[in-house]
């Protein structure tokens, strides 16, 4: 191993296994550069002084990308002083990796270029509590019929992302909500024999999160994702970092108590958001579910003071506007009681690849110097 080699701490995945040039600190730091200048590019001499490394060091590295194919010349650009500067750029289907939502009642499959954007997309019905026979054998199938329909370059690992609680360092289950007999199971382990691929697994809510993070500047801006499908969970950006905790199950915010005599929850406790919530959508009344859920935002802004909430999963999106109005009203209520501003509210982007397109990210994040577990300790 060289002395830039990536930590190897479990937090990043092995996904750049036998892909030396992947494999340095500072190629991720260029390739990040290189991701972020998109089809225009960048010279050579910019990613020497934005990422402090000498120009030797900078035409070493990115000899060692181009033989790999990742990054190709792409033009000449006018420089100051000097004779035109080579640009280069990212060849964004130079590889590709698997994004794999498992949720509740149905599997999407995305296969995405360097950039994250997605090449094929495949959904299958699937029954998560049905326990890993058939969730490994649909996963199979269907990453499989995805590599076939997109052909092409090599595949760096599969990011799996389902329901928590789960120990992402381990790839093992815990006690999810409604589907016990997953409790312990190594399902990393598993998928990563299935499908012959290296994999990275974590929570649908952490994916979805890392997955909007993209494009922020790294260690800029702090956000909560609330998801709210069949169950209610949170991905929590902070400071531009992924927030998992030190036994990675930080976000369960659906499982937060806000009424101690209330409902039965999935979890077997009372009161919980997410069995206010859901009750709500089941009784049809959905300005007393946006307002639970506009409750549970106002306390994790109390919280953390993040700067923006996004909302995500299946049942916000099929009353998008409701949602959004009712917590942006909840926020509201909070900022003027702090005599502050409130805190914006707005639909993730993604719609409903939104965790799919992040558990891909979970491969790819590391890649690009962007260590998913920024905040966890190593
Ligand atoms: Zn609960």
């Amino acid at each position: 191993m060289s002395s830039d080699d990536l930590p190897h701490d479990g937090t990043a995945g092995p996904p750049g296994a036998g892909l030396p040039a992947l494999r340095g600190h500072n190629a991720a730091l260029l390739l990040g550069l290189l991701r972020t200048a998109g089809g225009a590019g960048v010279s050579r001499r910019e990613l020497a002084d934005r990422t402090g490394l000498t120009p030797q060091a900078v035409s070493k590295i990115t000899a060692r990308l181009r033989a790999d194919g990742l990054a190709a010349e792409a033009g000449r650009r006018a420089s100051t002083g000097g004779k035109p500067a080579t640009v280069l750029r990212l060849v964004p289907d130079a590889r590709h990796a698997v994004g794999l939502h498992l949720d509740r009642d149905e599997l999407t499959a995305v296969l995405a270029d360097l950039t994250g954007a997605a090449v094929a997309v495949r959904r299958a019905p699937l029954d998560f509590a049905a326990g890993a026979g058939q969730v490994l054998a649909t996963a199979g199938r269907e990453v499989a019929a995805l590599r076939a329909q997109a052909g092409g370059p090599p595949v760096l690992g599969a990011g799996v992302a389902c329901p928590g609680p789960l120990d992402h360092t381990t790839g093992v289950l815990h006690r999810v909500t409604g589907a016990p007999r997953w409790d312990g199971f190594p399902l990393r382990e598993a998928l990563a024999e299935r499908l012959g691929l290296p994999v990275v697994l974590d929570k649908d809510t952490n994916a979805a999160a890392l997955g909007l993070a993209q494009g922020i500047p790294s260690g800029a801006g702090s956000f909560g994702y609330l998801h709210l499908g069949t169950g209610l969970g949170a991905g929590l950006v902070l400071d531009g970092g992924l927030y998992r905790g030190p036994r990675t199950g930080a976000g369960e915010f659906g499982h937060q108590t806000v009424q101690w005599d209330g409902p039965r929850c999935g979890c077997g406790r009372r009161g919980c958001i997410e069995a206010l919530c859901l009750a709500a959508v089941a009784d049809g009344d959905l300005p007393r579910a946006a307002r639970a859920l506009g409750v549970g935002a106002a306390n994790l802004v109390e919280l953390l003071d993040i700067d923006r909430v996004l909302l995500g999963g299946r049942t916000v999106l099929a009353h998008p506007d409701g949602f959004r109005i009712g917590v942006a009203e909840a926020l509201a209520a909070q900022a003027r009681a702090r005599g502050r501003t409130p805190v914006p509210v707005e639909l993730a982007r993604g719609g409903a690849r939104v965790v799919a397109d992040g558990a891909a990210e979970l491969v790819l994040a590391p890649l690009f110097g962007r260590r998913p577990g920024a905040l966890t300790p190593p």
